[in-house]
């Protein structure tokens, strides 16, 4: 393997290793392999076949060369050594609802999708974990749960259609991140096929294990890079009692920050802790009807959750710490009423496409203590780029999600919002903060990567990659 000194696009200077050489198309001999190993169905090579697999939720797109679908490990395992030696590019592939265009077959190749494998393989009472397959739906896992009186917490906002092993590959987060954290919080261990074929079994199921390095982490938000997953044990928490959530008008954005930091300070650890603008109030308003005040220029959304008398104790003490920022609106709902108050928050995606008919929906993060100036910068990049800019989010992580409202059949404003885009990784970073909170860089973020990560921590991370994949196969053309 050679090296050389490249400058990035931002000029920053690199060490690369020389580039990998991939096959360049699909030969006969390749095909017959494919269709063998994966009969019937199993492999798709029409372009109407494909055309489902060349793009998610990101709407990048790129056709594949192939498309199989795996329905049990030992066909992932011939795959995996096959490809290595034919350096065949590999894309894993779930639910495709990530937003970034990490399963985006850039390098033509195979897609392996995962969905054939989603079977839940054990839920137990004793150990308080769960094993399933990668392409379990995540709210599947869940209902499976609470049938058990336990919760498996991570709920990101594609529950009811993203899967497992796309969670773990990207580590995703959720509302309740705040008090229970995101993805990789939840993983105990993994069983992945590595490039080559071999299987590497991580963790287990014990609940503690500090036995040498942290594979299982490693493997967690690698957006399946490093081997695709096969197998996942996920640790389980009993089911709370109930919950209770708090919908909450202010006169300004800064009130709102100081309320939340004072139902903080009040020692109350809301489940969920969620923010909106103004401007994103304004698009939910036309909607339909908000439990808001008239005058309320910001909101905040508090979810908690424990005992029945633990939560009323924390919502008397949420409203309490409230006061001091003197709100303009409090509206508490209680078991079928909360739902009234989250049909505000899932109303936010529909109605602000009645602003303009395009989004960039980015995710930035940044200390809690800036969110404010982070939202008002992104206002003010806005006006200046001449385009509206939503932001919302997950205030107790400090992850902001920010629209850049255009119309993608206007060129200049095209132009415009790409600015603006820009403008809102550079503040993030400037912040302090992260260019994506949840959704990862996959092709989107990309050009970003160098300038958040160090040369070091890149260089790093290439290495580490080169170890479980030396030749470069496992979704090349994403990011580091
Ligand atoms: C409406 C909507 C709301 C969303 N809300 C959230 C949110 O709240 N929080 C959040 O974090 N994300 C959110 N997302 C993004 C997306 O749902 C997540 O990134 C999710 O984890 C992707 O899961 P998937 O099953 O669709 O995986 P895919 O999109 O198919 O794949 C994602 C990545 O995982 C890799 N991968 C998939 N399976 C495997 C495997 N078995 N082995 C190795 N690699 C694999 C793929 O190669 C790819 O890199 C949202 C997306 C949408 C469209």
């Amino acid at each position: 393997m050679r090296f050389c000194l490249l400058l990035t696009p931002r000029g920053r200077s690199r060490t690369f290793r020389s580039m990998p050489i991939y096959a360049e198309s699909l030969t006969s001999a390749h095909r017959l392999f494919l269709t063998d190993h994966f009969p019937g169905d199993g492999c798709l090579l029409s372009q109407e076949g494909m055309a489902a697999f060349s793009a998610d939720a990101s709407q990048e797109r790129a056709m594949p060369w192939a498309v199989v679908r795996p329905e049990n490990r030992g066909q992932i395992e011939e795959l995996l050594k096959w490809a290595d030696s034919e350096r065949m590019p590999i894309y894993g592939r779930a639910r495709g609802t990530g937003r970034v265009g990490n399963a985006v077959p850039t390098h033509g190749g195979v897609v392996v999708s995962m969905l054939g494998m989603n079977r839940i393989l054990d839920v137990d009472e004793n150990d308080f974990v769960a094993v399933v397959q990668p392409g379990v739906v995540t709210g599947d896992l869940q209902a499976a749960c609470i049938d058990r009186k336990m919760m498996y917490p991570p709920d990101p906002a594609s529950v009811k259609y993203s899967t497992l092993g796309g969670n773990v590959s990207t580590c995703a987060g959720g509302l309740k991140a705040v008090k229970y954290g995101v993805t990789r919080d939840w993983v105990m261990g993994l069983e992945s096929v590595l490039p080559g074929g071999k299987v590497l079994r991580t963790g287990g199921r014990s609940h503690k294990n500090v036995v040498g390095l942290d594979l299982t982490r490693l493997f967690v938000g690698s957006n399946g890079k490093l081997g695709l997953v096969t197998e996942i044990i996920v640790k389980l928490i009993p089911l709370p009692e109930t919950s209770a959530s708090v919908l909450v008008g202010f006169s300004d954005l800064r009130s709102s920050m100081d309320g939340a930091r004072a139902v903080f300070r009040s020692g109350v650890l809301p489940a969920a802790c969620e923010f909106m603008d103004k401007v994103t109030i304004q698009a939910v308003r036309q909607v339909g009807d908000v439990p808001l005040a008239a005058n309320a220029q910001a909101a905040l959304l508090f979810m908690v959750d424990g005992s029945e008398a633990g939560v009323e104790a924390e919502v008397r003490q949420l409203v309490t710490a409230l006061n001091e920022s003197s709100p303009v609106s409090v509206e508490i709902g209680r078991g079928k009423d909360e739902e009234k108050i989250w049909a505000v928050r899932r109303t936010i995606s529909p109605a602000a496409f009645r602003i303009r008919p395009n989004k960039f929906a980015e995710d930035i993060s940044v200390p809690r203590g800036t969110v404010a100036e982070a939202v008002e910068r992104a206002h003010q990049i806005g006006e200046e780029c001449g385009l509206i800019v939503l932001c919302f989010g997950h205030l107790g992580d400090g992850n902001i999600h920010v629209n850049i409202m255009h119309d993608a059949s206007v060129p200049d404003e095209v132009v415009r919002a790409c600015r603006a885009k820009d403008a809102v990784f550079r503040l993030a970073i400037e912040l302090g903060g992260t260019i994506s909170g949840e959704h990862g860089t996959g092709l989107t973020k990309a050009s970003f990567v160098s300038e958040q990560l160090s040369q070091e921590e890149i260089g790093l991370m290439t290495s580490i990659k080169q170890v479980f994949d030396p030749n470069s196969i496992m979704n090349p053309g994403k990011g580091w």
